[in-house]
């Protein structure tokens, strides 16, 4: 295949192209029109036909394929392995999704999963599939107020937990976070199903709380049958941030999804059925949800779901893995790739790794150098993909399946099909030239797959993601980016107040309203600042009310703790800053916005920029001079 006549092919006649593309997932009745664009932005795909996201990834294959491996879990925080095949997967989803129903859960009621990575979150996440229930799967590392905003948004029927998750051998009990989200919310969910990993204390709320177990063992030989959906009919919610502090449900459909996920396992991750499929992401993350989850199943493809960390019980931890069950495609984060080149070489050469075929990496910019360890190492293609929460699947990469096309450093690669990819000038709106920065946008409609609204906010998906440029109606990435000569895009970091912390996205804002309920702050400013390992980390910088309980390093210290004690206990330590550095005033212009970016700047070393709007230049200064003296310390 050529790629510059696929991609054409997909941008000219889209509604062909992924009408062709359908068949690759069963549907139970064919749509009646391939996509609806009559209410832009809003696009519907495959109107009318009917399909299930666990059918085609569960039973589609327990059918054909029902003994080969579906399911790998693995976890190393409790040395345990559970391999289910596509028929046992099968079974538990059934039972799961029995579970459920005897729990009051129906079609479009949403289910709220709170759990760590092991066998039962899919097994929940796929229920719902099945019983078209709509799963909204909160990342277990967030802490109260993260999960209670996501509460009080979805107003779950039900929440699925479990007694905790576990981190370097550390039990990390999610109960009482979840008792504490559950009061602060105002959409209380009527049941809450528990999964005991005997790794944490767990005390059931009467009336309200249910041992999965124990209803487990009353639906063994549930047979629930799938629930038809209409392609168009909400599949799950997903939390993202972005520039305020509420975050944002990501709301996907059903069958556009499916075949976006089918279609990229083909083109993109060149899977076949009954190999082996490893990404090392998490299920709260949308990395999770389409490559951990969906699309290998969908693929007919093995899935490793991991639960530990790369470098322990040692760093030959995911070779080990690759080795045994002969994984063939993977798929991790660059961050991770960094934290295992400063470990001895030794640990991953210790295993064959002739089974694997390519290495992909995304959620952040991919630098050379670790690009090229990997490869000196792996000596398998490694594949940089550009995408977010927003789209569920790749908009910039090399999809071998196509062409092989060169891949070059540095840049992600070329528009995947069905992205109308553009870059505009910030200011005028016009398309930018080769080799000239610009906003990174596709122009509608979005293809299958990608985020359908917000939830529950028509509104806010327009204003938000369609209204970057008043002359025309184009969705907004929030990066920047260019093209050089050949097509080739570059991913320059965001235009708003998303920073990256080792693949994870985080809101500024979120941030800064955890650390602003310190009782001595009086304003705080966060930025996402450089960083060798995790790509960029969080710093803050505080105006304390009472400036004399910050006057001495010690004090500085200790309100240091006890602002990252708030954020770990509010957010999560996925949110906690680097640093805190107490500053007596923040820089801001003279209508009174916060300078965020020149704020960044500094703390990178670079020129804090135009200056001229500035209210009190002195502030930038007493900002470097509070990381000098911060980081004596
Ligand atoms: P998330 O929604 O958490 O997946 O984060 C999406 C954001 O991560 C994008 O908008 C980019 O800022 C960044 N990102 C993801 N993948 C890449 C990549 N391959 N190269 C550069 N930045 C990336």
């Amino acid at each position: 295949m050529n790629y510059a006549d696929f991609y054409q092919r997909s941008i000219a006649t889209p509604e062909q192209f992924w009408q062709d593309e359908s068949a690759l997932i069963h549907w139970n009745t064919p749509c009646t029109q391939v996509l609806d664009h009559s209410n832009p932005p809003f696009a519907k795909w495959f109107v009318g036909g009917t399909t299930n996201l666990c059918y085609n990834a569960v039973d589609r294959w327990a059918a054909s394929q029902g003994d080969k491996a579906a399911l790998i879990a693995i976890s190393t925080e409790t040395n345990t392995e559970r391999s289910y095949s596509f028929t046992e997967l099968q079974r538990e989803v059934e039972r799961c999704a029995a579970v459920m129903q005897s729990l009051g859960v129906g079609r479009g009621d949403r289910v709220l999963i709170y759990m760590p990575m092991i066998a039962e979150a899919a097994f929940a996440m796929l229920a719902c599939a099945r019983i078209g229930a709509i799963h909204s799967v909160v990342f277990g590392g967030f802490a109260a107020n993260s999960l209670a905003s996501r509460i009080d948004d979805a107003k779950p029927v039900l929440i699925v937990s479990a007694d905790g998750g576990s981190r370097n051998g550390k039990a990390i009990p999610y109960k009482h976070l979840l008792d504490e989200a559950i009061n602060l919310s105002s959409a209380k969910p009527a049941k809450v199903l528990l999964v005991d990993r005997k790794l944490a204390a767990m005390e059931l709320v009467a009336g309200r709380d249910v041992d999965y177990a124990e209803l487990r063992a009353a639906h063994m030989d549930a047979q629930v049958p799938v629930t038809w959906m209409e392609s168009n009919e909400p599949s799950y919610i997903l939390y993202t941030s972005g520039t305020t502090g509420k975050p944002k449900g990501v709301q996907r459909d059903v069958g556009g999804y499916a075949v976006a996920l089918a279609s990229s396992m083909k083109y993109n991750f060149c899977g076949n059925a009954g190999e082996t499929f490893f990404a090392t992401s998490d299920i709260g993350w949308v990395v999770g949800h389409s490559y951990i989850v969906y699309g290998p199943l969908i693929a007919g493809m093995a899935t490793i779901m991991y639960e530990g960390m790369p470098i322990c019980p040692d760093p030959g931890i995911w070779w080990s893995i690759v080795e045994k069950y002969k994984v063939t495609r993977m798929f991790s984060a660059p961050t991770a790739i960094r934290v295992l080149r400063k470990q001895p070489p030794e640990y991953m050469r210790k295993y064959n790794l002739t089974s694997l075929r390519a290495l992909y990496l995304a959620g952040e910019p991919l630098d050379e150098t670790t690009s090229q360890w990997i490869y000196d190492e792996l000596h398998v293609p490694i594949i940089d993909n550009y995408w977010q929460t927003e789209t569920g699947w790749p908009i910039l990469s090399i999809a071998k399946g196509i062409e092989d096309l060169p891949t070059r450093l540095g840049s992600p690669g070329v528009p995947m099909y069905g992205y109308k990819v553009k870059l505009l000038n910030e200011s005028t709106g016009e398309e930018c030239g080769a080799n000239e920065k610009g906003v990174v946008v596709i122009e509608g409609p979005l293809p299958p797959g990608c985020m359908q609204t917000v939830y529950g906010d028509d509104q806010r998906f327009v204003d938000t993601y369609w209204s970057t440029f008043t002359d025309r109606q184009v969705y907004s990435t929030f990066d920047w980016g260019l093209r050089d000569a050949d097509g080739y895009y570059f991913i320059l970091g965001r235009t708003d107040d998303v920073i990256n912390v080792a693949g994870h996205r985080l809101g500024t804002r979120e941030i800064e309203e955890s650390i602003t309920s310190h009782p001595n702050v009086s304003e705080v400013a966060v930025v996402g600042v450089e960083d060798k390992l995790k790509g960029q980390v969080a710093v803050a910088f505080v105006i304390a009310k009472n400036a004399a309980e910050v006057s001495s390093d010690e004090q500085r210290a200790a309100q240091e703790k006890e602002i990252f004690a708030v954020v770990d206990r509010q957010l999560g330590a996925v949110a906690r800053p680097a640093r805190v550095f107490f500053v007596p005033q923040l820089p801001k212009t003279r209508s009174g916005k916060l300078l965020r970016r020149s704020i960044q700047a500094i703390c990178e070393g670079r020129s804090p920029g135009d200056l001229t709007a500035i209210e009190d230049p002195a502030s930038l200064q007493q900002i470097q001079n509070a990381v000098q003296n911060g980081l004596k310390n």
